[in-house]
């Protein structure tokens, strides 16, 4: 039997409100996901019940709250299959977790080295390591892939022994391409560079195995996947975690401080310095657990389902260009000739239906593409079938008007 969504509406209060006299719906999950009452529920109850601060107090406040925080750890250790929670390094989200290796790395870098990413990279793959190169003298080398992701064998030539680090996504947030990570990791494996793969448009949709991947690093947020913002993850091989220089110093990161010298604490802590996000932790791991109460294939296949009808409805219509896979997950992303994105974007929010125009900090992208940006719809496991079809409604019928 088909997954139905409706069991989980009730769980997502928000989505039952109407927009500009329309019911709302919701397609920006790419931006952000909506989040579970479980996961307000987890951030009320902490600061009712257990708010203070971690590792510090010796009181019961401060214990509860630390225990809390430690467990969440573990969740997500578990939740993306970790072997240790010290695997597991507290961030603001992706970019940071991104920059935390930028900067990490620096020390490692000579002139000469080689920094490889795609050509489907959010801004935040892409910034960080392109100012480490400035930084370093190293090269940042591009890999070109299709739109479709797709390489041409010849282009393993990009991973040389000169590359010291492999960055990818592991889905395109701005057209929805899964990138082939198994043969690229492989590559830049064998040249013994450090591999870090960008999972922020990937947790939400495919369950996560660390191991089976085999990266050295994995970067994600937490609020694009039912979790709250400002809050995200680093994981690491401890290797790898242990050679990072800390990118930020202060309290809790350190063991003994002189004014002469000072000796840094061991992981994960080490790596996270200052007062942390307790309360994006703890909810955090109440969105892991949301995930991991339910039947993930189910949810996954129910999300291909609404996607590939999308994409189907609309790939017919001659005036629509679709830059997204037919078979695809996570979005739809589209533009249409002579109509602007934002007057597409306007005319669909005035009936209630909340989308993404625009370049999805992927300037780079958008040149291989020839576009300034594109119209995206993108999916969570709570949307409908109605919604999906309310999409192209209101989309042909703006078409229909701005033509
Ligand atoms: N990487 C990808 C693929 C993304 O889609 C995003 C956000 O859209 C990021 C990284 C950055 O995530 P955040 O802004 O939560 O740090």
């Amino acid at each position: 039997m088909a997954f139905d969504p409706s069991s989980l509406r009730p769980l997502f209060p928000i989505l039952s409100q109407q927009a500009y006299d329309h019911p709302l719906t919701y397609l920006d999950n790419a931006a952000t996901t909506q989040k579970p009452l479980s996961v307000l529920d987890a951030i009320q109850h902490y600061y009712r019940h257990d708010n203070a601060n971690v590792h510090r107090g010796a009181h019961c406040l401060s214990d509860r709250a630390t225990n809390r925080f430690e467990q969440a750890r573990n969740t997500v250790a578990h939740f993306i299959n970790a072997p240790e929670q010290s695997h597991i390094i507290w961030t603001k989200g992706a970019t940071e977790a991104i920059n935390m290796v930028a900067f990490g790395l620096e020390h490692l870098l000579e002139e000469g080295d080689e920094i490889l990413i795609t050509s489907l990279e959010h801004h935040a793959n892409l910034v960080p390591w392109q100012q480490l190169a400035f930084r370093t003298g190293a090269r940042l080398r591009v890999l070109p892939l299709t739109s479709k992701g797709d390489w041409a064998p010849e282009f393993s030539r990009y991973f040389t022994d000169r590359t010291r680090i492999f960055a990818a996504t592991q889905i395109s947030n701005a057209i929805g391409t899964t990138t082939p990570l198994k043969i690229m990791l492989e590559h830049a494996k064998q040249q013994g560079a450090f591999t870090l793969v960008d999972g922020a448009q990937a947790v939400a949709h495919y369950p996560i195995d660390v191991r089976t991947l085999d990266c050295d690093f994995y970067a994600f947020s937490g609020h694009k996947m039912y979790g709250p913002t400002g809050i995200g993850v680093l994981y690491g091989k401890n290797h790898a975690l242990e050679v990072l220089m800390p990118y930020q110093t202060g309290g809790e990161m350190v063991r003994h401080v002189s004014h002469h010298a000072t000796e840094f604490n061991v992981l994960p802590y080490r790596l996270e310095a200052g007062t942390p996000n307790i309360e994006g932790v703890i909810g955090l791991a109440a969105a892991c657990d949301f995930l991991s109460a339910q039947d993930r294939n189910a949810l996954l296949a129910w999300e291909h389902t609404l996607a590939e009808h999308v994409y189907s409805r609309l790939h017919k219509e001659g005036d629509i260009e679709i830059y997204s896979p037919e078979k695809c997950a996570t979005l739809v992303s589209l533009s249409v000739p002579n109509i602007h994105i934002l007057d597409l974007n306007a005319y669909l929010d005035s009936q209630g239906v909340a989308v993404r125009a625009g370049s999805h900090c992927a300037h780079p992208l958008m040149a291989q593409l020839g576009v300034a940006g594109t119209l995206r719809a993108s999916f969570a496991c709570y949307n409908t079938m109605e919604e999906a079809n309310r999409f192209c409604d209101v989309l042909l019928e703006a078409i229909d008007l701005l033509s």
